[in-house]
């Protein structure tokens, strides 16, 4: 396997895409270039090799093969998974990629690049611990808060139309009296819906170490500025290919658009006092699917044993994440008023005797 690198045309520098030009760019002589542009125009001769299995950081913790390339900028040997495709050299920093794995039958159909750059992500996190005064200390140190990474992640893109039957049970209901009793009428009907949906571009994640539910939450992502893939958009990030398979995946998308069918149905009724589903048929009509990068930035952090992520939207800057409380820290902000108010008890309780 080959090791692209992005070599600057004009100095030999390593270039890297800028998410505010929206092009590739040299940081050491500022030479620029739209990404469709630039091909990736350094091909080290460098072929990945399993790790050794005698060498002790043949597998990952969870047992993934771990490959070694030879930066072609300086000769270090680059350790990485089978998955990942797009890193920097921890020897000189010189962006490499592995192409075939994103070429062939991996390369993806679009990307959304980075549009936000790793500072506003580092701003991001910041703002969001220092907003919760009780986080431990160790979530605020610049050096932790470096470790951001910018990753492409993988996803599936299934477009779907989606067949759709249901009957209901609604009843409206009228109450009135005389001298003697309260009436309530209750009418039953039987209402119907029926009729097909079109969805486009619903994204399930192709990334085993991702939880499909954090990348859930970064949605949504305006496919509008979705390109086609180039090589160039991944320079200075991370990228791994996927390692979800499209089938294992397409029961989630189906999953989804479900949901979403179902309730778009059920809210063109309306006007009844109460509605009890008596069946929701769903059923796909057609459903094709695309291969796409998008752009995340994710922090991991560690803390007694537990582990904690922060992650942003790298097009639209949305983060999610969860921060510990420190009890170190609590203690300090809780017990002086803690303290005060039983010494208050305790002076109003003597002052009473
Ligand atoms: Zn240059
Ligand atoms: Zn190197």
């Amino acid at each position: 396997m080959a090791l692209h690198e992005y070599e600057c045309p004009a100095c030999g520098g390593a270039m890297e895409f800028n998410p505010k030009t929206q092009k590739i760019k040299c940081p050491y002589c500022n030479s620029e270039f739209d990404v469709k542009d630039y091909v990736a125009n350094h091909n080290s001769s460098s072929t990945g090799e399993a790790a050794d299995e005698y060498t002790n950081q043949s597998t990952t913790e969870d047992g993934q093969q771990l490959y070694i390339y030879k930066c072609g900028s300086c000769g270090g040997e680059i350790l990485a998974t089978e998955s990942l495709g797009s890193t920097k050299c921890p020897f000189c920093s010189n962006n490499v990629v592995v192409s075939e794995k994103f070429t062939g039958e991996f390369k993806p159909d679009y990307i959304i690049p980075f549009k936000t750059t790793k500072e506003d992500a580092m701003k991001t996190y910041r703002e969001h611990v220092r907003s919760k005064k009780l986080v431990p200390k160790v979530f605020l140190d610049e050096n932790h808060i470096d470790e951001i990474k910018g990753v492409y992640v993988p996803f599936w893109l299934f477009d779907a139309t989606m067949s759709f039957d249901g009957t209901y049970e609604g009843t409206k209901t009228r109450t009135w009296q005389d001298s003697k009793y309260v009436y309530t009428e209750t009418k039953y009907y039987e209402v119907k819906r029926s009729g097909t949906e079109d969805f486009a571009f619903v994204p399930v994640d192709g990334s085993k170490e991702m939880p499909d539910d954090l990348m859930e939450s970064l949605e949504p992502f305006d496919h509008n500025e979705m390109v086609p893939f180039n090589m160039g958009y991944l320079a200075g990030f991370l990228a791994n290919k996927y390692n979800n398979p499209v089938d294992a995946m397409k029961p989630r998308a189906m999953n989804r658009i479900k949901a979403s069918i179902i309730s778009d149905f059920k809210a063109t009724i309306s006007g009844y006092a109460s509605l009890r589903p008596i069946n929701e048929g769903t059923g796909i009509v057609s459903s094709s699917y695309k291969y796409a990068m998008y752009p995340v930035y994710i922090l991991n952090t560690t803390w007694k044993g537990e582990n904690y992520l922060f992650a942003m939207n790298g097009q639209s800057g949305k983060f999610v994440g969860n921060l510990p409380l420190s009890w170190t820290r609590a203690l300090k902000y809780y017990i002086p008023i803690a303290g005060i108010a039983t010494l208050l008890a305790y002076l109003v309780y003597y002052f009473i005797i």
